[in-house]
């Protein structure tokens, strides 16, 4: 199995967005200060029971005249940018990965700079939790801020129930193998049907985060983002993947962490290893 970290333009957002002041949206829009660009990622996994990406990064279409959204949030409150040649799908043929090589596409949630390279896998079997497909859809998934309107005219996903039962901390899952080395599951906070991909990697678990916090230090911190709808939900979430990362190695990967490609080749945990020493 290989892990590809693919990172599909930049973005920039607001701090108070980075972290949360508790006033929701509000507080965001009253921010005047900009964090640095951000990376946008997506994955791909290479598996022996087909290729599996997760989420699908930003691309161009989504970011020219009338693709932006009505939403005052995204037409103010973030920038972002992405070349044609970084999006997933030519970066996947480079690494030798054509659509139909894709089995599976999981989207953490339906943000626009998760589910744009969607126009990438005309092919494949797209998979979404069924609560962020109804929050996402028609006219109030516009008025909350989402593009459907600019899905592409095949997309029809299949609604992941997290059925599986609970997994360590996490209330709810779901094997996305035969082989049970990747499992979905519930990370509710960002969107209230967030999930996160878990792909058991050799000597750690890799943890596909999607937006749970925007990097590490948030979610070791445990200060949630400015946009959940609840913040005892986002806390109680980062809180069960602190204690998923003292059970088991974890290596933590947001998709807008600046160090989340690092941290993968460098196979660089969430938790420092106990210190040998001292005390035996
Ligand atoms: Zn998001």
């Amino acid at each position: 199995m290989r892990v590809h970290a693919i990172r599909t333009g930049s973005v920039r957002i607001k701090t108070a967005q980075v972290e949360g002041r508790g006033h929701g949206l509000a507080s965001i829009f009253a921010d005047r200060d900009w964090s640095d660009w951000l990376p946008t990622f997506a994955w791909a996994i290479e598996h022996e029971e087909g290729v599996i990406v997760v989420d699908t990064g930003q691309a161009g279409h989504l970011l020219n005249g009338h693709g932006h959204s009505l939403h005052p949030f995204f037409r103010w409150e973030v920038y972002f940018r992405v070349e044609p040649e970084e999006e997933i799908g030519p970066q996947l043929r480079s690494l030798g990965i054509g659509p139909r090589d894709v089995k599976r596409v999981v989207l953490t949630h339906l943000h626009m700079d998760h589910d744009a390279g969607l126009v990438h896998f005309p092919h494949s079997e797209i998979l979404a939790a069924p609560g962020e497909i109804d929050a996402a859809s028609g006219l109030m998934g516009m008025i909350r801020g989402y593009l459907p309107q600019r899905w592409p005219n095949w997309f029809n996903p299949v609604r992941l129930e997290l059925d599986d039962g609970p997994f360590g901390p996490f209330t709810a899952s779901k094997r996305l193998t035969r082989m049970g080395d990747v499992v979905a599951i519930a990370t509710p906070g960002h969107t209230a049907d967030h999930l996160s991909v878990l792909v058991e990697d050799g000597d750690a678990t890799l943890f596909l985060a999607g937006d749970t916090s925007y990097n590490e230090a948030l979610m070791l911190a445990g200060k949630v983002d400015g946009v959940g709808p609840n913040a005892k939900v986002s806390a109680a979430t980062l809180s069960a993947i602190r204690h998923l990362a003292e059970k088991r190695p974890t290596i933590y990967l947001p998709t807008h962490d600046p160090e989340s490609a690092v941290r993968l080749a460098a196979r660089q945990l969430a938790t420092a290893p106990l210190e040998l020493g001292g005390a035996a």
